[in-house]
């Protein structure tokens, strides 16, 4: 199927090539032609399939007739965030060059007063945030009574932030007659009885993704001590292929630390969370996007959704709380089909962590040993260690692992001693990935004895209030997506 199929105007599928999209994916193939007939459309699709275009294009095309009234907008699009609207903006605004529709962004840090002037002018697309939005609509500045046509977008992690309150209000707001498009990544019951509360029969589309991000990402995570994290990250950045990588940090007060950390090691980087004010947040997000900037470390929300072309690693430096959030991570990565590398620092604490995502992604996690550096074993090592499916080493491979470094006298494993003897199944099994090239010079190699001298804390208390209290990070709740409980696909 071609974009010349779907009943997009001739203009309008040129400017698509133009963009570089050569052929529509399963979401837009599926979803285009019934939007522009002007049925309700519930989409169900995973990260990266391409759904913001299965509903910027054809909304393109129904605007291009008719026009916008002073204050009152043609179509408003929900987004969860403010990186994701400014997102869909950027999505209209390049594929809509060619027409003259006009476009207000509504998001929460930026000047109320440019946001106004522009609904006075009357907006044919109207994108925001539910929060902001609401805001507006009660100071009078916009009426949603000449909405057409209605997208609610991401609509499971709407659910996740706490929004659900908010839309529900602002259905309320609408005229009873339009055309609703509700798209997210998975269905949980919550976000199946919204659909049914707001579509009218609708066009229900499901598709599964060519290649799930967690079928083509690499995952691997090393074992580390606390207080070994950031050295143990500047050398996996060094060693590894970074072309541009995302840093996730559980904690925000960590993000900013961890930012300033590596760039006073001479990292390009940036920060991302929640706190910041918006231009910042705008400003260093465009810097990462256009390669001035080659490392985010960033926080859960302040990421999600986050569209960043061929990102080549996602770093989890804590191992996220939620084993869902682990997937929202990562799908920053391996997106449409290209691969990427995840690779997670874990504690002795978060065994069971290690565990649970391995369990969830249907995936063996191998571990990945950094040369010069000790490992901590696994807490509560023998319920919890995560599936290797037979890689390497027996039963009690920690324990083992244990002996054979105190037999070594200063527990510290030589570079050359074989992976499979250390549990570590990385170089081994694994060949020709940029990891093989993890061994350091033998001068970092042979560093005396840090073996308790520079011993962290290894139990220091994660400490969570302080994570996020605007926007709780939480993942899928209750509901674990259907293609995650699939087995993985055989490479
Ligand atoms: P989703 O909203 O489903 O997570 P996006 O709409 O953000 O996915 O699209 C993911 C990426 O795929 C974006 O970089 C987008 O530009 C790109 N993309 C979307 N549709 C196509 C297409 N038909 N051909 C090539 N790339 C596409
Ligand atoms: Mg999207």
């Amino acid at each position: 199927m071609e974009f010349s199929d779907l009943g997009l105007s001739l203009d309008l599928v040129r400017r698509v090539a133009e963009v570089g999209y050569q052929k529509p994916t399963p979401i837009q193939e599926q979803a285009i032609p019934h939007i522009l007939q002007g049925r309700d459309i519930l989409g169900c699709a995973q990260t990266g399939t391409g759904k913001t275009a299965s509903f910027t294009l054809p909304m393109i095309d129904i605007l291009a007739s008719g026009r916008a009234k002073a204050r009152m907008p043609r179509s408003l699009i929900l987004e969860p965030t403010r990186e994701l609207a400014a997102q869909v903006a950027t999505n209209f605004e390049t594929m809509g060059r060619d027409h003259k529709l006009s476009m207000a962004l509504l998001i929460g840090g930026e000047s109320f007063t440019d946001q106004i002037k522009k609904l006075d002018r009357g907006v044919d697309v109207l994108i925001g945030t539910p929060g902001r939005l609401i805001d507006l609509f009660e100071r009078g500045n916009i009426l949603l009574s000449d909405i057409k046509i209605f997208v609610i977008d991401e609509a499971d992690r709407m659910l996740d932030m706490g929004f659900i309150p908010d839309i529900e209000r602002i259905v309320s707001l609408l005229p009873r007659i339009r055309q609703t498009l509700f798209f997210s990544a998975t269905m949980p019951t919550e976000i199946r009885r919204l659909a049914d509360a707001f579509l009218v029969n609708p066009r229900e589309i499901t598709v599964a993704p060519p290649a799930s991000p967690a079928e083509t990402v690499d995952h691997r995570y090393a074992l580390v001590y606390e207080g070994d994290k950031r050295k143990v990250l500047r050398q996996l950045l060094r060693v590894s292929e970074v072309r541009n990588a995302l840093i996730f940090c559980n904690r925000k007060k960590d993000v900013s630390h961890l930012a300033q950390s590596l760039e006073r090691h001479g990292f390009n980087v940036g920060a991302l969370h929640g706190d910041m004010p918006q231009v910042r947040r705008t400003a260093t997000l465009e810097g990462f996007k256009d390669g001035r900037i080659n490392l985010l470390v960033c926080s859960d929300v302040a990421a999600r959704g986050l569209d960043i072309a061929g990102l080549s690693h996602v770093f989890n430096f804590d191992v996220p709380i939620n084993p869902e959030d682990y997937v929202h991570r990562i799908g920053r990565t391996g997106r449409a089909g290209r691969s990427g590398q995840a690779v997670t620092l874990a504690t002795g604490e978060d065994g069971k962590q290690i565990a649970a995502i391995a369990k969830l992604i249907s995936r063996d996690i191998p571990r990945i040993d950094v040369s010069g550096f000790d490992s901590p074993s696994f807490e509560d090592d023998d319920e919890v260690r995560p599936a290797r499916k037979g890689r390497s080493g027996g039963k009690h491979k920690s324990k083992d692992r244990r002996k054979d470094r105190d037999g070594a006298g200063n527990g510290r494993t030589p570079a050359s001693e074989p992976a499979e003897r250390l549990g570590a199944s990385a170089f081994d099994a694994i060949p020709d990935r940029p990891f093989e090239r993890l061994d350091t010079p033998p001068s970092t190699a042979a560093g005396s004895g840090r073996r308790g001298e520079d011993r962290p804390a290894r139990r220091r208390q994660r400490d969570f209030s302080s994570d996020e209290p605007d926007q709780p990070v939480v993942g899928f709740g209750d509901h674990v997506p259907e293609f995650l409980k699939r087995p993985a696909r055989p490479a």
